[in-house]
């Protein structure tokens, strides 16, 4: 069947455009979080018509279709857990029509999130979400996560974003979505969908205008609890900064080493704060912050002077993770929420889970949200190390459940965390959204072993190649 497949394939699209030998392949078995099996074909379309031709054959030969954007999910959504067919979207990367006026653009789903913000900066207009992969993570991976970001805080995440999609079904059929047709939002259905109910080809998205001024502040605390308390503090004054984002000591020393951009070393914790709107507007807004920082410890406070200082004090918050090779090879990074006057309470835990196992643990995350991000460190080379991670990751997992959290904050669930979603919802639940999927795909052959237990979608076999 695989065999006739490629072939049937590559009649019809090219060698081109079909990739079938292991070396190609190899690539396509991982994404950010893992390594799944090795695909059996790879298909990287130029259009829409090549890619629904694909998905058309691969359907008849019963072969499953995994979408892939730039494959830096960190949840498995884009390997191959039943091998198959991987569609690479990367070639699709062209803006198709940009409406000033009315601050929308139509993007193919291949485009890489800041290659759209910086294409159209001229114009004064940006694309809100920014997840920190946003230099390498593509438009069509952030609609299939439901990606947010540093400033989704205030500008909400992927899905405040989308405002129609285009998507091939298991025939082959081209379909369209807008938030403007009446009856059930089918948009908001697709976004969030990790590649289970089609592939999505085009992708209708708010722009929005660029704010008149922007300012970011810097406050130093002796810990990551006490920042957690002012971001809570902020917030409850009626303030909503465009982003609140928390790293912890550890953090900090790792990008500072990197990027110098003069974070202060000897403090437990830094809350960085981005204000934006009217420039009248701004020394008002910064005092009022910089005021309920203090009175919850901060130990100083410090305002970016102009946009150089701010360009480096992000570069550093969204370059954290990769910064942390410089404390160990490997880093497990968990995605979880909890509401945000909990956050001095999981940060305590998580540190007690981090000593009990002996690990290194890092913290970096969007405060503002309550989404945590703590980072285990970890060499995979050592077997307890990774036995550590694993059973460390699922205790503080369960502990932001059980402080009235959930199991992921925008990472998606995809196949690391698809026994998890039976801990928030029950069997009835989970037979609803079943049902939901088996609508668009009776044959669940997109991206199969995703998001829903092993076992809960009958017709689904757990795959034992991820490591
Ligand atoms: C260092 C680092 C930082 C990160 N920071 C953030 C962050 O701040 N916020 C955040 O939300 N995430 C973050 N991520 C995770 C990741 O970048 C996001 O999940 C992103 O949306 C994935 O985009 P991608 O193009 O790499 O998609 P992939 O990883 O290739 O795919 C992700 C999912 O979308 C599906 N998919 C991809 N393309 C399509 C398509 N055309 N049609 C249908 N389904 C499709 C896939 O099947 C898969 O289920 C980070 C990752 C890294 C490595």
């Amino acid at each position: 069947m695989v065999t006739s497949l490629a072939s049937r394939l590559l009649e019809a699209l090219g060698p081109d455009t079909v990739r079938s030998s292991p070396e190609d392949l190899a690539v396509y078995a991982f994404d950010a979080y893992s390594e799944g099996r090795l695909p059996s074909v790879a298909v990287i379309p130029r259009d829409v018509r090549e890619a629904a031709l694909a998905v058309r054959i691969a359907f008849e030969c019963g072969v499953p279709v995994v979408p892939r954007g730039a494959g830096s999910g960190l949840c498995g959504g884009a390997i191959p857990a039943q091998g198959g067919l991987v569609m690479s979207m990367v070639r699709m990367n062209r803006i198709l029509e940009l409406d000033v006026r009315n601050r929308r653009a139509r993007v193919q789903p291949g485009l890489i999130n800041l290659d759209l913000s910086r294409a159209i900066a001229t114009h004064g207009i940006f694309y809100a979400p920014d997840p920190s992969s946003q230099k390498v993570s593509t438009i069509g991976g952030n609609v299939g996560t439901n990606a947010g970001g540093p400033h989704c805080l205030s500008y909400g995440t992927t899905t405040n974003h989308v405002l129609g999609i285009e998507y091939v079904d298991g025939q082959g059929v081209i379909h369209h979505t807008s938030l403007d047709d009446p009856g059930y939002d089918l948009t908001g259905l697709l976004v969030g969908s990790e590649g289970t109910l089609g592939l999505v080809t085009a992708v209708d998205v708010r722009l929005m205008a660029l704010p008149e001024s922007v300012r970011v502040g810097l406050a130093a605390f002796p810990d990551v609890e006490s920042a957690s308390e002012a971001v809570s503090a902020i917030i409850a004054a009626g303030i909503v900064p465009t982003a609140l984002e928390i790293m912890d000591k550890l953090i900090t020393s790792a990008v500072e080493a990197h990027y110098h951009a003069g974070f202060p070393l000897d403090a437990g914790a830094v809350l960085l704060v981005e204000i934006a709107g009217p420039r009248d507007d701004m020394a008002s807004g910064e005092a009022a912050i910089a005021r309920i920082a203090q009175q919850h410890g901060a130990l100083s406070w410090r305002s970016s002077a102009d946009a150089a200082e701010r360009e480096a004090l992000w570069a550093s918050r969204k370059g954290a993770a990769g910064a942390l090779g410089r404390i160990a090879p490997n880093y497990y990074i968990q995605d979880a929420c909890v509401p945000r006057t909990k956050l001095p309470a999981v940060m305590h835990e998580i540190e007690r889970i981090a000593g009990a196992y002996d690990l290194q643990v890092g913290n970096v995350f969007h405060a503002g949200d309550g989404n945590l991000h703590p980072l285990l460190c970890f060499d995979r080379r050592d077997e307890r190390a990774v036995r550590a991670v694993v059973e460390a990751g699922t205790e503080i997992l369960a502990t932001c459940i059980a402080m009235g959290g959930t199991i992921s904050g925008e990472h998606g669930i995809g196949y690391e965390k698809r026994d998890s979603l039976s801990l928030v919802f029950d069997t009835d639940d989970l037979a609803a959204m079943g049902r939901v999927r088996d609508v668009f795909d009776p044959q669940r052959l997109f991206n199969p072993d995703k998001i829903f237990p092993s076992g809960a979608v009958c017709g689904e076999v757990r795959a034992a190649a991820v490591a």
